[in-house]
């Protein structure tokens, strides 16, 4: 069993102040595979403490030592793929090829797009002809809390540290208690890239100790976090208190709106997209709207593709679905099921309980429901497991107003060939992101909600303007240089 109890904190690794253990759980097996400490407020004293002593020499070194930085990071993440991968599997079930796809995938895309974005960010600039000695400078929010969940956590972690770096930021990271292997690993990697001491910290701990320790403390300038949107409210109160910036990327219910006339691939794409990571992601298109006259066959279909989705633990390589992330998130899930079914939603695939043969793991079945109206639970709330809605629709506008219909607002999805329709329903889709036709975002897009699915950007430039704060000075003696 993996001993992880230690902190990262002031450019050395340190013992929690009091500490509680805590294990940490392989989905796949139940079993114990790893023990953290969950840190209290002299950790987290300590460790805004260090960031805060460093803030000035990192805030106003040259940006070019901040690149060097980050150049140096994104080698030694390449150097630590496999190991990342097996943690990120080990500790929140994505099976092994996805791990080493997708999840270990995202951080060096980001990390890449960070460092072409950099060479956008302008630090100083003349506001312009009108009035030369008026000069808007960008500088550093300050230190920042850094919050992330379990389900993509080298996508979140990444998002979050390369733009808080490159700005001038200085950071404590507390990553999610239910998956902190591979958070264990970054930290030896930023370790490793030489930073100075107390630029990058890192505390394990949980919701209600370390995290909103964070977000109620004083000397921290900013909050950067990921998650539910429960937590997401229960921090901005707590932000309030010292009003510091809070940066949000909370949950979704995406629509996916299928046109007849959409391509032959739409709805098997939306189900598999649906299905990734076991249905854990915020983006996940869990609503699927269908244009009637290609309802049933649509329902068909993604019957017969939920029915052949395979099941199985982590470590297996292979394009299965893995284990959901914990028993809480298993029992979160079931819960739902029941209510689709007890709402009067058609169960067409999947369903309560275990898949055929699994008794230990905390495995669901792929389950897709039929003929869901907008007022159930499960149209509504984010499942955060395999779990499918589907739902007909007549006409363009009724689709709009169907997939504005919720609390969310972070991606939503057409399919369709006719472009100047796809062109109107983006623009008056309610969400961050608009995906169409199966296309991702080009490189360097941000990535956030509208509504209650957040209220910032992340990723590419606008990841790195969400940690910097705009400076306006008169009377700037352009002579000087
Ligand atoms: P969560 O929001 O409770 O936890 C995410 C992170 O926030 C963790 O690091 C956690 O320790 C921390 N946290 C929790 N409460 C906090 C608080 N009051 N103050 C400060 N930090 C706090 O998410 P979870 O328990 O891991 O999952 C619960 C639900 O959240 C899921 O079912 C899913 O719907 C949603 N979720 C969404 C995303 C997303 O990307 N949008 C990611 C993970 C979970």
């Amino acid at each position: 069993m993996q001993d992880k109890r230690q902190f990262y904190i002031g450019g050395a690794w340190v013992n929690p102040q009091a500490g509680t253990d805590m294990d940490v759980i392989d989905p796949s097996t139940e079993d114990v595979c790893a023990v953290i400490s969950l840190g209290d407020q002299a950790d987290t004293d300590a460790a805004v403490a260090a960031a805060k002593d460093a803030l000035p020499g990192w805030m106003y070194s040259d940006p070019t030592l901040r690149l060097d930085a980050v150049k140096r990071i994104l080698a030694l993440y390449q150097e630590k793929a496999d190991a990342l991968a097996q943690a990120m599997s080990l500790e929140m079930g994505a099976p092994i090829d996805l791990a080493r796809g997708s999840q270990y995938g995202a951080g060096e895309f980001h990390i890449r797009n960070f460092i072409r974005a950099f060479e956008h960010i302008e630090f100083g600039a003349p506001l312009g002809d009108h009035a030369p000695d008026t000069r808007i400078i960008r500088e550093a929010v300050g230190v920042c809390a850094l919050i992330t969940p379990w389900n993509w956590p080298m996508n979140q972690i990444t998002l979050k540290v390369i733009p808080a770096l490159l700005a001038g930021c200085t950071m404590v990271l507390k990553p999610s208690e239910i998956a902190p292997l591979s958070a264990h690993i970054w930290a030896e990697i930023m370790h490793e890239a030489d930073l100075p001491p107390g630029v990058f910290n890192m505390v394990n701990g949980d919701g209600p100790g370390v995290g909103t320790q964070l977000s109620g403390h004083s000397h921290v300038d900013m909050v950067s976090f990921t998650g539910s949107t429960r937590a997401g409210i229960a921090i901005s109160k707590n932000a309030a208190e010292t009003l510091k910036r809070v940066h949000l990327e909370l949950g979704g219910k995406g629509a996916n709106i299928i046109f007849a006339d959409a391509d032959e691939n739409a709805v098997k794409r939306g189900v598999q997209h649906c299905f990734q990571n076991t249905g854990q992601s915020c983006n996940a298109p869990t609503r699927m709207l269908v244009e009637r006259s290609v309802y049933d066959q649509a329902v068909e279909q993604a019957t017969a593709i939920a029915q052949a989705t395979q099941v199985g633990p982590a470590s297996l390589p292979g394009r299965h679905i893995g284990p959901l992330v914990s028993a809480a998130q298993y029992d979160k899930v079931q819960a739902l099921i029941e209510t689709g079914i007890a709402e009067g939603a058609r169960l067409v695939a999947g369903g309560l309980g275990r898949p055929e043969g699994t008794n230990r793991g905390y495995f669901a079945r792929p389950t897709v429901f039929a003929d869901v109206t907008p007022d159930m639970t499960i149209a509504r709330e984010e499942i955060f497991g395999p779990v499918l809605s589907i739902m007909p629709f007549d006409s363009e506008d009724q689709a709009i107003a169907l997939a504005n219909d919720t609390p969310y607002g972070l991606t939503n999805y057409v399919q369709s060939s006719d472009g100047a329709r796809r062109n109107r329903m983006a623009q008056r889709l309610r969400a961050g992101m608009i995906e169409m036709n199966g296309k991702s975002r080009g490189a360097g897009a941000p990535f956030g909600g509208m509504k209650q699915s957040g209220n910032g950007r992340e990723g590419g430039i606008w990841g790195i303007e969400d940690f910097l704060e705009v400076k306006a000075v008169s009377g700037w003696d352009v002579t000087a240089g």
